[in-house]
């Protein structure tokens, strides 16, 4: 089987967003981009190249709950009899839109108030975001377990919970052919570690880069040969991508590690240092992640007012504290 591209346009980044027609034995797609007059132009332009309209789709298959991949899913039900397909913890983004983005913003600016005392002002809430994705009524939402499998292309593809850029992020495997549709869980890039709120008790942020990591890692572990990814082009040298996208978190985590210990101790001079003049959220979103990296490996601690990132003050058989020259 080989997936037809349709790429089409989002408001974010300069970037594209896939979505991939299956077209035997019945036309899917999975993801459908964000609610936009250009994507719905896109759209019915790819279809209609392959002889098909809106009205033709039978499932859309959603890799994870954003808006660039599932904005459109209510207009396309409005204009077809489509079922919509989304995993068990994407559900609550289509009927609870609301709640979700509000809970995905307290989660962001928890997580974010953790190091920064003044926070940079993320636009991910519903105010901005709902203008571009609709819940979808639930008569016509399907969903597939985390770990189960889904029916694509008359075959049976196992669900991979792919968590790290979006909680939710589901990829779809056929071993046989080695085919994988990531979504955003595996692309030419490193997807942003977007925090949310746990989808398992006790609901607390995530912690999405070493969620990240351990995606990777078991992506590595998979015999995949080609990835259908959610943004940008088809990968061949999967295990090739992985390996140095890993190694370029370790890398950047270590130098942020190394400018802490020469002394600097804000999160801004951090992202600064790191990712000069790039000032947009996916660059403060990986510092956090290299931060909650260190964090969790016992190195670095946050003084509680000044929000100041200091080396620890132990070393990790618990013996003599190091002055901060030393650390
Ligand atoms: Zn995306």
């Amino acid at each position: 089987m080989k997936p037809i591209l349709i790429e089409v346009p989002t408001i974010f980044e300069s970037m594209t967003v896939n979505c991939w027609l299956i077209k035997e034995p019945e036309p899917v797609l999975i993801d459908c981009g964000e609610k936009t007059e250009a994507v719905w132009e896109a759209l019915n332009v790819g279809l209609k190249k392959e002889g098909l309209t809106i009205g033709d789709l039978k499932k859309v298959i959603i890799t994870h709950a954003h808006l660039d991949h599932v904005g459109m899913a209510l207009q396309i039900t409005q204009h077809s009899d489509a079922e919509i397909w989304i995993s068990e913890p994407g559900l609550p983004w289509t009927d609870n839109l609301k709640g979700m983005l509000d809970a995905r913003d307290q989660a962001l600016i928890q997580a974010f108030g953790e190091y920064i005392r003044e926070i940079p002002p993320f636009k991910f809430g519903y105010k901005q975001l709902s203008p571009y994705w609709d819940e979808i009524p639930a008569d016509r939402v399907k969903t597939f377990p985390l770990n189960g499998n889904i029916e694509i292309g008359g075959e049976s593809w196992e669900v991979i919970h792919a968590p790290g850029h979006c909680i939710n992020q589901t990829c779809f495997f056929h071993r046989q052919s080695g085919q994988l549709f990531s979504g955003d869980a595996l692309m030419e890039i490193i997807p942003p570690p977007i925090i949310d709120m746990s989808i398992e008790p006790p609901f607390e942020r995530t912690q999405s880069m070493a969620m990240m990591l351990q995606t990777f890692q078991k992506l590595s572990e998979l015999p995949i040969k080609t990835v259908y990814p959610g943004h940008l082009n088809i990968i061949e040298n999967v295990d090739e991508v992985i390996r140095k996208q890993i190694k370029r978190i370790i890398h950047r985590k270590e130098l942020c590690y190394q400018f802490i210990q020469e002394g600097m101790d804000n999160f801004y001079q951090l992202q600064e240092k790191i990712y000069p003049k790039r000032k947009v959220p996916p660059t403060f979103l990986m510092i956090l992640g290299f931060l909650d990296l260190l964090k969790a490996e016992g190195k670095i601690a946050i003084e509680r007012e000044s929000k100041r990132i200091v080396c620890n003050s132990k070393n990790t058989d618990g013996t003599a504290a190091f002055s901060k020259k030393q650390c």
